[in-house]
C-alpha cells in the first residue's frame, strides 16, 4: 500500500482522465441531486479511467495499490457531487471486499469488472456491522442447503444498485447465530429484488433501494467468506478510511465556497469563527493523518483501529463545521433553494449519518478505550 496521495500521484502517472471526468461531474451535480438521476455514465467513465482500481493490487494504475489514492480520487469527485462520490465509495468497497476474500475464483470473476466499472457494485454492511456490535438484529438469515444457502430477509437501504448490479453483505446462519457468512449478491438473481421505498433530503441519485431476499439461493461460488472468520477485521479499516474521501471532498468544497463568498462579501466575513485559511490548515492535517493510516489498512492493533475511527469521526465533524461556516459566509445567498451551499449542507449531513454514523463511531471509540 502506498500512503501517497491519489490525484497528485495520478497526474504524475498520466492518469489525467480521472481528473478530466471529475470536472465533467460538476455540471451534472444539480440534476443528480434535485432530480435523483443516477450518474451511470459518469460512473462508467470513472471506472474506465481507472478510478475504482487504485487500491486494488491487480488493477491499480499507480505503481503500487494505494488506498490513499482511492480516497483522493473519491474526494475530488465528492467536491463536485457527493452523490457520485458516494457511488464511488460503494464501488470501491465492493472491490475491497473481493481484494480481501480467499475465494480467488470469485475475485477473478468479478473484480476486473468492478474495477473497470463494467459492472456496478455496492455494499450492504450497515446492518451486519451494527448486528455484530450488538445494537441490531441481523436482517438476513440463511439456511444451509446443497451447494449454498437459502437466504431470506430485507436490507432497508443499499446504494449504487440497479438490475444486474452486485453488492457485498453478511447474513446469519438461521441454525447457528454465531455463524456468519459474507457473500456477493447479484440484483435480479432468483429471489433477489429491489424496491425504492423512501425519498431522502439528498443523495437521491445514488441508486438506493431496499433489497428483498425471498428464499434466494446464494451459491458457494458467491461466498466471500464462510465462516466470516477475520474477514470483518480485514476489511473494516479500509472500508472506514475510504469513506473519508466523501468528507474530505465536502471540506474542500466548503473551503472553496468560503473563498468565493469572500470575493463579494469578504468585508462582512472577517470575524467569523472559521475562515478558509484555518479550514485549509485543519483539512491538510486530516489529509496527512488519513494518508498515513491508509498505508497499513491490514494492521490489526486496537490502537490502529481507534485511530482509524477517530480520523473518520474528525472528518465527519469537521465536514459539518466547515459547511456550517460556508453557509455563514454566504448569508442569505446561501439560503436560496438550489444554491451550492444548500446542496453541500445536505451532503455533509450524510457523511455524519452513514454507517458508521457519528453516534456509532463515538460508541465504538468509547468501547475501544474501555477495553
Ligand atoms: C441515502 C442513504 C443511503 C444508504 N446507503 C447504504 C448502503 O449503501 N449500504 C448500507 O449498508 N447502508 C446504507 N444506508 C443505511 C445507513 O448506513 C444507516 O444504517 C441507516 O441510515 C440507519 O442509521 P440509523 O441512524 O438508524 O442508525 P445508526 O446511527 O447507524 O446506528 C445507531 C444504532 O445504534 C442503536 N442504538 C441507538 N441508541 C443506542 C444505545 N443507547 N445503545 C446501544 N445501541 C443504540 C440503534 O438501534 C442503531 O442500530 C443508507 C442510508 C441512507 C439514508
Amino acid at each position: 500500500m502506498d500512503g501517497d496521495h491519489g490525484l497528485a500521484v495520478a497526474s504524475r502517472h498520466g492518469l489525467g482522465a480521472i481528473a478530466d471526468e471529475t470536472a465533467a461531474i460538476a455540471s451534472l451535480a444539480a440534476v443528480v441531486d434535485k432530480d435523483g438521476v443516477y450518474p451511470a455514465a459518469s460512473m462508467q467513465r470513472l471506472g474506465a479511467a481507472g478510478a475504482f482500481g487504485l487500491h486494488l493490487a491487480a488493477h491499480s494504475l499507480l505503481p503500487r495499490p494505494s488506498l490513499a489514492g482511492a480516497v483522493d480520487a473519491m474526494a475530488s469527485v465528492s467536491a463536485e457531487c457527493m452523490s457520485t462520490g458516494f457511488c464511488v465509495w460503494c464501488q470501491d468497497s465492493a472491490g475491497w471486499y473481493l481484494e480481501q476474500s480467499d475465494n480467488l475464483a470469485l475475485r477473478e470473476k468479478l473484480q476486473p469488472a468492478v474495477a473497470s466499472g463494467a459492472v456496478m457494485a455496492g455494499t450492504g454492511l450497515s446492518n451486519p456491522a451494527k448486528a455484530m456490535m450488538g445494537t441490531e438484529a441481523f436482517r438476513l438469515r440463511g439456511k444451509r442447503v446443497a451447494g449454498g444457502y437459502m437466504v431470506s430477509g430485507i436490507l432497508p437501504w443499499v446504494s449504487n444498485l440497479g438490475e444486474g448490479h452486485w453488492f457485498g453483505t453478511i447474513f446469519e446462519d438461521a441454525d447457528d447465530a454465531k455463524h456468519h457468512v459474507m457473500a456477493m449478491i447479484k440484483i435480479g438473481q432468483p429471489g433477489v429484488s429491489i424496491k425504492q421505498n423512501a425519498n431522502f433530503i439528498a443523495l437521491e441519485g445514488t441508486g438506493t433501494f431496499s433489497v428483498l431476499f425471498a428464499r434466494a439461493f446464494i451459491s458457494d461460488d458467491q461466498l466471500l467468506a464462510d465462516p466470516l472468520g477475520d474477514m470483518m477485521a480485514r476489511i473494516q479499516p479500509g472500508f472506514i478510511l475510504l469513506q473519508t474521501g466523501m468528507g474530505l471532498g465536502i471540506i474542500d468544497a466548503a473551503i472553496s465556497l468560503m473563498r468565493e463568498a469572500d470575493v463579494t462579501q469578504g468585508h462582512c466575513n472577517h470575524h467569523l469563527d472559521l475562515r478558509a485559511h484555518a479550514a485549509e490548515d485543519y483539512a491538510a492535517g486530516l489529509h496527512a493523518r488519513i494518508g498515513q493510516l491508509a498505508a497499513t489498512p491490514l494492521e490489526r492493533s486496537r490502537r490502529y483501529l481507534r485511530d482509524v475511527m477517530q480520523a473518520r469521526l474528525d472528518v465527519s465533524q469537521f465536514c459539518l463545521t466547515a459547511m456550517q461556516s460556508a453557509m455563514l459566509h454566504w448569508g442569505a445567498c446561501g439560503y436560496l433553494e438550489g444554491s451550492p451551499v444548500h446542496r453541500r449542507l445536505r451532503e455533509a449531513w450524510f457523511v455524519a449519518i452513514i454507517t458508521p454514523s457519528i453516534r456509532h463511531l463515538k460508541s465504538e471509540i468509547a468501547a475501544l478505550a474501555e477495553a
